[in-house]
C-alpha cells in the first residue's frame, strides 16, 4: 500500500475500485481503463442487445431488456404487442436502477403501468427486464452463482474462468410471482446484502449447506440428481467468452484512449465477477457483470445488539483465495509460461473460436456481411 504515493515501479499494481491512475509506464494493473462503465445495466443491456439483434440465436442467454425512461413508450407498446398475440403469456419484470447495486431501489411489476415515474426513473435511469419465473431450486429456495472470471489480456483476447464460485441463495422458499408476493425480497432477490437481514439466513462453515454454498457444490448435487453438468459448464463457459466479446469494442476504445498503442504504458488485466441464474431446464442466465466484485472473506457478525466482529467465512475464503492465488500466479511477470493453474480453467480451444467469430463480427459490422449462420460455439 502506498498512502503517501508511489516511488519505484512495481511489476503488479492493485488498484481498488477501477483503473484511474495515467502515472503508469510499465507493469500490468489489476483493471481496465472503462471497464465500470462498460458493465454498468445500461450499458450492458445495450451492448447485449446489438448482438442479439446480429445473432438471435446466439445471444439469447440475457433478459430481453428496455432503458428507461428512453425506452418507456417501447417497452409498453411491445409488452401489448406480445399480450395480444399470446394472451395467456402473464410476465413479470424486475426494474433495475442503472449503477445500483446489492438489490438498491430493485424492485418486481405484472405491467408497465406499474413503473414507478415519480422521481427515481427521471433522476435515476434503469433497466426493466423480463423476470425469471421459473428458476432452479435447491431446498425450495432460489439461488443465483457469482463466478470469477480473469480477463488477462484484450488483445489476444485470453479468459480465464475459476472453476469454482460461489451460490448465493434466498432465505424464503420461492414461490412463482403473484402481486401478494412481489415485494417479498427474500423471497426474489438472491443478494446477500439484503439476505443477511433475514432471519432465515445461515452461515455455515460448510460449502454445501447454508446461505451461502460454493458452486461445486451445487454442480455435484445437481450431477448426482443425473444432470447434465458437462453441457451445463459448457454452456456457462460459451456464456462468459460471448458476453465478453460483446464488451470488447468499447473496451477497446477505452483502452486505445487512455493506454495509446507505441507509448510507455502498463497492461491490463481484471477479475471480474459474473452473476448467473439457472433456469429449471439448467439453462445459464446472465443477470449482471460486476467490474469490482467482493474479495471479502469475512462477515460480520453481531455479537450483542449494535456490537459487530469480523468472523471468517469459509465458503467465501475457500472461493476467493484460489482466485486471487491463480490471477496473481498467470499475471507473475517471472512466470509468464507457467502452467501450473489448480483451480482455473483455461479456455484456449474455445477462445480460439471466439477470436475467430470476433474477427467475423466485425467485418460483419464494418462491411455489411450478412453470416447470419455463424455459430460462436
Ligand atoms: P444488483 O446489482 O443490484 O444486485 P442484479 O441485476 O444482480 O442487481 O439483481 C439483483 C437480484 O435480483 C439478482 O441477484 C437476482 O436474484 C434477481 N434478478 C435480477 N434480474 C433478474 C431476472 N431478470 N430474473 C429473475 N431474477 C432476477
Amino acid at each position: 500500500q502506498f498512502p503517501f504515493g508511489r516511488r519505484l515501479p512495481c511489476d503488479i499494481y492493485w488498484h481498488g475500485v477501477s483503473f484511474h491512475d495515467s502515472n503508469i509506464f510499465s507493469g500490468q494493473v489489476n483493471k481496465f481503463p472503462g471497464m465500470t462503465e462498460a458493465v454498468r445495466k445500461i450499458t450492458l443491456s445495450r451492448a447485449m442487445r446489438t448482438m442479439r439483434d446480429l445473432f438471435p440465436l446466439e445471444y439469447n442467454f440475457y433478459p430481453r431488456s428496455w432503458i428507461l425512461p428512453e425506452e418507456l413508450p417501447l417497452f409498453v407498446a411491445e409488452v401489448r404487442t406480445m399480450k395480444d398475440s399470446n394472451p395467456s403469456w402473464k410476465p413479470t419484470f424486475i426494474v433495475k436502477p442503472d449503477g445500483g447495486c446489492q438489490g438498491d431501489g430493485i424492485y418486481l411489476i405484472k405491467d408497465p403501468s406499474d413503473i414507478r415515474l415519480t422521481g427515481s426513473i427521471q433522476s435515476r435511469p434503469a433497466v426493466v427486464q423480463e423476470y425469471i419465473c421459473k428458476p432452479l431450486l435447491v431446498d425450495k429456495l432460489k439461488f443465483d452463482i457469482r463466478l470469477y472470471v480473469l480477463l488477462k489480456s484484450l488483445e489476444p483476447l485470453e479468459i480465464y474462468i475459476a472453476k469454482d464460485g460461489l451460490s448465493r441463495f434466498c432465505t424464503e422458499p420461492y414461490q412463482e410471482p403473484t402481486l401478494k408476493n412481489l415485494h417479498q425480497v427474500f423471497m426474489h432477490l438472491t443478494n446477500y446484502s439484503l439476505n443477511i437481514h433475514s432471519g432465515n439466513f445461515i452461515h455455515s462453515a460448510s460449502a454445501n449447506t447454508g446461505s451461502k454454498r460454493t458452486f461445486s457444490s451445487i454442480l455435484c448435487r445437481l450431477s448426482s440428481r443425473g444432470a447434465d453438468v458437462k453441457k451445463l459448464w459448457s454452456d456457462i463457459i460459451s456464456l462468459v467468452i460471448k458476453t465478453i466479446i460483446a464488451l470488447t469494442p468499447e473496451l477497446k476504445v477505452y483502452y486505445q484512449s487512455d493506454i495509446p498503442a507505441g507509448k510507455p504504458g502498463p497492461t491490463c488485466f481484471q477479475i471480474l465477477g459474473f452473476d448467473i441464474l439457472l433456469m429449471k431446464d439448467l439453462k445459464p442466465v446472465l443477470l449482471e457483470v460486476n467490474a469490482n466484485p467482493s474479495m471479502r472473506i469475512e462477515h460480520e457478525q453481531e455479537l450483542s445488539p449494535g456490537v459487530f466482529e469480523n468472523v471468517p467465512s469459509p465458503v467465501d475464503e475457500k472461493v476467493k483465495v484460489a482466485v486471487i492465488r491463480d490471477t496473481l500466479r498467470l499475471m507473475d511477470p517471472q512466470k509468464k509460461k507457467r502452467k501450473d493453474t489448480h483451480c482455473i480453467l483455461f479456455l484456449r480451444d474455445s477462445l480460439l473460436r471466439a477470436v475467430s467469430a470476433f474477427c467475423i463480427i466485425w467485418s460483419m459490422k464494418d462491411k455489411q456481411h450478412k453470416h447470419h449462420s455463424l455459430k460462436l460455439s
